[in-house]
C-alpha cells in the first residue's frame, strides 16, 4: 500500500511535472506531459495532471499558452517571451525577435506580454523545398 503522506506525495507530483516541463522545450500540452510523468508515477491520472498544471499557471510557476484552439500547451519559462506555431507541424518554438525589455507602450504600462507568431517553422520550409 502507498504510505506516503497526501501532501508529500502532491509534491512528489508537482516536483514530477515540473521536472518533465524543465527537461524540454516543445511546448507540451497535459496529455504529452501525463505520457512522461506516468513513466515515474504509474498510478497518476490524466485529472491530477490536468489539476496540476492549472495550479501552476495560476501561481506562476509555468505559463500557459493558448497558441492553438481547444488545447493549452505549458512552458517551464516563465519570463516574457514571444513563440512561435508552426501552422503545419504544430511545433511551438521559443523567439528572440520581440524587445522583452520595454516596461511601456504608447504611454501604457506593461506588465506582461504574450506574443504569437504563426507561420510554416523552419524544419517544414526546409522539408517543403
Ligand atoms: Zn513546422
Ligand atoms: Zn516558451
Amino acid at each position: 500500500m502507498n504510505t506516503v503522506p497526501t501532501f508529500q506525495r502532491k509534491s512528489i507530483q508537482r516536483d514530477a511535472i515540473l521536472e518533465v516541463l524543465a527537461s524540454t522545450k516543445r511546448h507540451p500540452d497535459a496529455i504529452w506531459v501525463y505520457e512522461k510523468v506516468k513513466q515515474q508515477i504509474p498510478n497518476i491520472s490524466l485529472g491530477t495532471i490536468y489539476r496540476n498544471l492549472s495550479e501552476l499557471s495560476k501561481n506562476g510557476m509555468i505559463l500557459e499558452l493558448h497558441a492553438k484552439d481547444n488545447v493549452k500547451n505549458y512552458d517551464f519559462t516563465v519570463s516574457n517571451h514571444a513563440h512561435f506555431v508552426c501552422s503545419s507541424c504544430g511545433s511551438i518554438t521559443d523567439v528572440s525577435s520581440t524587445d522583452n525589455t520595454v516596461s511601456t507602450i504608447d504611454g501604457n504600462h506593461i506588465d506582461y506580454m504574450s506574443v504569437m507568431y504563426y507561420g510554416v517553422c523552419k524544419d517544414c520550409l526546409k522539408t517543403a523545398n
